[in-house]
């Protein structure tokens, strides 16, 4: 996706259609990324994480604390996390990364990859 704008293929609007959903939770309880938004170039991109399983909100349950994440995991179902990286700026977005939530999975920060 990246690429393609870069080669000129795709115009900003195309690549930056963020849900606003997603980019007021990146402004309200996103954590500051320690890289700038590829796109924009601004020290405006959030990192959000959303934790989708059984007895979960069918969009997700938007996870802001590590205390959050440690009560998902102690769970007993299997649930994924979704990181995602959303500028606030120019409200481009992109899955970082997915993770295995549950399961009574020993205590794990959302930044190990
Ligand atoms: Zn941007």
């Amino acid at each position: 996706m990246i690429n393609e704008f870069r080669r000129g293929r795709l115009r900003q609007d195309q690549v930056c259609d963020a849900h606003p959903e997603l980019i007021r939770a990146a402004k309200n309880i996103g954590s500051e990324a320690t890289n700038s938004c590829p796109i924009c170039a601004e020290h405006s991109l959030r990192l959000v994480t959303y934790v989708f399983g059984p007895r979960l909100p069918a969009h997700g349950r938007c996870v802001s604390t590590a205390k959050e994440l440690n009560m998902l995991n102690a769970r007993s179902e299997e649930l994924t996390a979704y990181v995602v990286e959303a500028c606030i700026e120019c409200r481009w977005h992109h899955l970082l990364r997915v993770l295995p939530v549950g399961r009574g999975r020993p205590r794990r920060v959302a930044a190990s990859s």
